[in-house]
């Protein structure tokens, strides 16, 4: 296959060049005969879109199994989204291990859609008074006995951890974690800044989507926001859906950290690319309207966005130009979970590549060669 007189993103640059593909992309040239190719004319060739926060999407939830995960994987693509990380919440032992078995199913299966590159899990150890839509009753204090019991024979699947680190046995769980190539994320936290930054000195990485459900920055008390602002180690994790964040704590997160890291993520629930209405998230019942999803009281219930709205709202609203947006949808999540093959174009990576008009509108979608929409 190839892909020809497209702008391909490549480097950070657009260049006009030949792309050629089997299940990975075998050359970016000036010029290749034609044989087999897609006349990009006018459109931008870029990386497809990476979401290593995510419950569901299309009426689906991950805590429901490897059917609920394929059907994600079908309809995300449609998207851009051209692989993901199934996003458990907190519940259950029982429960959380009954979903971490159906993406760990799904993971060896061949792509119909999006490929599912592992679980990431969002709890149970976080703080009660940061929870948002996290049900309470199921919140437990951290400890790898717990993890392990959570995961056994499935810990392979888990690929990103999230935890508040000021609770007791958290920090020695985060360094586990991370030995044991767990990415872990600072989330649903009350932790100080001090707190914060312990959990960083043990080898966590990220925020769970930044300002949201953690300690915000005050000028004495930076609290986890600063921690993340601040710190080079910390990638922030972000929901640009408009609703989670104003557009001038994106740009402030943004001028902070830079493209290199920040990493877009949707935090959607199964209302994703559904219309308004009544869903459920956790067992509770979620209220879907205008393009917002809440619990009954109000909170945030996850989002309803897709990494592409996501993208649109950042170089049109936020105003961070394609080129500078476009590694927080590609290059930062695939490096943030190790993945070396994916998130950029270059020759050996997985042929997983968007193509957008001037309008960012998506007119194909490839995963590992093959044309999905
Ligand atoms: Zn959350």
């Amino acid at each position: 296959m190839k892909i020809i007189n497209g702008n391909v993103y490549i480097d950070k640059g657009f260049e006009r060049l030949e792309l050629s593909f089997g299940k990975t992309i075998k050359s970016a040239a000036k010029v290749l005969p034609p044989d087999e190719s897609f006349d990009a004319a006018g459109m931008y060739v870029v990386p497809g879109f990476i979401d290593t926060h995510i419950h569901g999407f299309g009426g689906v939830d991950t805590m429901d199994g490897a059917d609920a995960v394929r059907t994600m994987s079908r309809e995300l693509v449609k998207h851009g989204t051209t692989a993901f990380l199934p996003t458990t919440m907190t519940a259950s032992v029982a429960d959380t291990r009954a979903a971490l078995k159906g993406i760990a199913e799904v993971m060896k299966e061949k792509p119909q859609g999006a490929a599912v590159l592992g679980a990431y899990m969002e709890g149970p150890c976080f703080a009660a008074n940061k929870r948002g839509a996290q049900p309470i009753e199921h919140l437990q204090l951290p400890a790898i006995e717990l993890y392990d019991e959570i995961t056994d024979g499935l810990d392979e699947a888990v690929r990103r951890f999230a935890i508040a680190p000021e609770l007791d046995g958290a920090l020695p769980l985060v360094r586990e974690l991370v030995r044991r190539r767990v990415q872990v994320s600072i989330g649903h936290t009350d932790a100080t800044y001090e707190q914060a930054m312990a959990a960083v000195e043990q080898g966590a990485s990220s925020v769970t989507h930044m300002y949201n459900a953690m300690t915000p920055l005050t000028h004495r008390n930076p609290g986890a926001v600063g921690a993340a602002l601040s710190s080079k180690h910390i990638v922030c994790e972000f929901i640009a859906d408009l609703i989670h964040l104003h557009p001038a704590a994106i740009r402030t997160m943004f001028a902070a950290k830079g493209e290199d890291l920040c990493c877009a993520v949707t935090d959607s629930m199964m209302a994703g690319g559904m219309p308004d209405g009544e869903y459920a998230l956790g067992g509770q019942k979620v209220y879907v309207r205008e393009n917002a999803a809440r619990l009954a009281d109000g909170t945030l219930a996850g989002s309803v966005l897709t990494l592409h709205r996501s993208l649109v709202n950042m170089v049109s609203v936020v105003g961070v130009p394609l080129a500078q947006a476009l590694p927080m949808y590609t290059e930062v999540p695939a490096n943030l979970i190790d993945d070396e093959d994916r998130g950029r174009i270059e020759v050996g990576c997985a042929a997983d590549i968007v193509l957008l008009d001037t309008f960012l509108n998506i007119k194909a979608v490839f995963v590992g060669g093959k044309r999905m929409v």
